[in-house]
């Protein structure tokens, strides 16, 4: 991957070193859900905590300084990997909290918190959000509870059998009355890969608001913001070779500059009376408190990897982890592949179905043959609904996965049916 081999890269990570931990005979499938770290990132934040530890953005020492030059550092890093400029990238908790930051500025404004300018983002009774069906639940739950709040409808965008939306059914749902459109750059379950640019034209045309969860694409191909067009955007450390604990919002300037803060407190503000705060232009104004500053200095550490790597070759590695397992998954008797066919394109995970198995005991199996995967409904309950499933059991990779990881999933999955005596029986 880049110019170097999987085995090479694998040894920059601790985890998958022989003897340091059980790890290094498990099959690590199930980086979707959390990655694993390199040696470089868990030795920047390690350096950072011996050496550099300080306040940042407080104070006047020569050490505050120095924190705050490094913290600062890392938002550049992180926003050039994205295509953003540096005050469209605000700190947060995770993806999840990200997005929240933006739906609960949005209920602000339309409680009437905000500034003039914060008017664009106010809904009310007839104002329609759209979403996808295939959501993860941390870019419905927050729209739900903003339409609840202000009287807003939510609409959703339907997916087909396979679990897959198109741009012609996000078409027909975007109409004068839209006024925000929230949805994945990439599904955590199916892999399919969304036409960005198109649905954010579609947006635009009707003078709405872009959400974009990029949770599974900006760990595993390239984005940028700036080009696509996209209003706010979301990640999380940690499944981008990062730490836990940090995720990123990104916002164009001028709408961040304009949206309230949900959260309050220290460092955002210009001043403060007993009865009024004003508050700092982004991205101060939401990041109250005390920041997680080793945490952002790591992060900033895992895109320099990343970067280093490629991530043109990484999406490639990627697809063809997930061509791989797609062709041999199609050759199963009764397992169902979720998502796009084999051969189409798709991010590097794959779920599937087996028939007359419930995906708990599909994990205890691929667990018995040390293959680390994760079954459920993945935080997609509508998405799993409209298949007629209640559970999937979903492989995914990232640039230390190997071929024989690939295979061993296989290998293991083709044995279910088989352990659980359904071997044979018609589908
Ligand atoms: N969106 C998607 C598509 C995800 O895969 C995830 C993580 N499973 C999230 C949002 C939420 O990320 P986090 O838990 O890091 O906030």
């Amino acid at each position: 991957v880049g110019g170097r081999s999987v085995a090479d890269i694998r040894n920059d990570f601790p985890y998958f070193s022989a003897g340091a931990s059980p790890a290094a005979s498990v099959a690590y499938l199930d980086s979707a859900a959390t990655s694993q770290r390199p040696r470089q990132v868990l030795d920047a934040e390690r350096d950072y905590l011996e050496h550099h530890l300080a306040a940042v953005h407080r104070g006047a020492s020569a050490a505050v300084g120095e924190s705050t030059t490094r913290f600062e550092d890392a938002r550049e890093t992180v926003a050039r990997f994205v295509g953003a400029g540096d005050r469209e990238i605000v700190w947060a908790e995770n993806a999840t909290d990200a997005l929240n930051i933006v739906a609960l500025g949005m209920a602000d404004a339309a409680a009437g918190l905000g500034a003039p300018e914060a008017s664009r983002f106010v809904l009310g009774p007839g104002d329609e959000i759209v979403v996808t069906e295939a959501e993860h639940h941390a870019n419905l739950i927050p729209w739900q509870r903003l339409a609840k709040r202000t009287g807003a409808t939510l609409v959703p965008v339907r997916v087909d059998e396979h679990g897959l939306w198109s741009l012609d059914a996000m078409a027909a749902a975007i109409t004068s009355r839209t006024k925000v459109v929230a949805f994945a750059e990439v599904s955590n379950v199916t892999g399919y890969l969304a036409p960005v640019q198109d649905v954010a034209e579609l947006a635009h045309r009707v003078g709405a608001l872009v959400v974009l969860d990029a949770c599974q694409s900006v760990p595993h191909r390239p984005v940028d913001f700036g080009a696509s067009g996209v209003d706010f955007a979301a990640f999380s450390g940690h499944k981008m070779l990062g730490p836990n604990g940090i995720g990123v919002l990104y916002g164009r300037a001028e709408l961040l500059d304009a949206l309230p803060p949900a959260r309050t407190g220290g460092s955002t503000i210009t001043t403060v009376t007993l009865e009024e705060a004003n508050f700092l232009p982004a991205p101060q104004r939401f990041e109250a408190g005390t920041q997680p500053v080793s945490q952002v200095i790591a992060l900033g550490e895992a895109v320099r990897y990343l970067d280093a790597i490629g991530m043109d070759a990484l999406a490639a590695h990627e697809q063809a982890f997930a061509d791989r397992v797609t062709d041999a998954v199609a050759a199963l008797p009764g397992v169902r592949i979720v998502g796009p066919r084999p051969g189409e394109p798709r991010a590097g995970l794959v779920s599937v179905a087996v028939d007359g198995v419930h995906a708990h005991d599909v994990g205890q199996v691929l667990d018995d043959a040390g293959v680390i995967v994760r079954v459920g409904h993945h935080c997609a309950q509508p998405l799993h609904r409209a298949l007629g499933l209640t559970a999937t059991t979903r492989a995914s990779s990232h640039v230390y996965t190997t071929t024989d990881e690939a295979d061993r999933f296989v290998d293991a999955l083709s044995g279910v049916r088989k352990f659980f005596g359904l071997e044979g029986k018609a589908s």
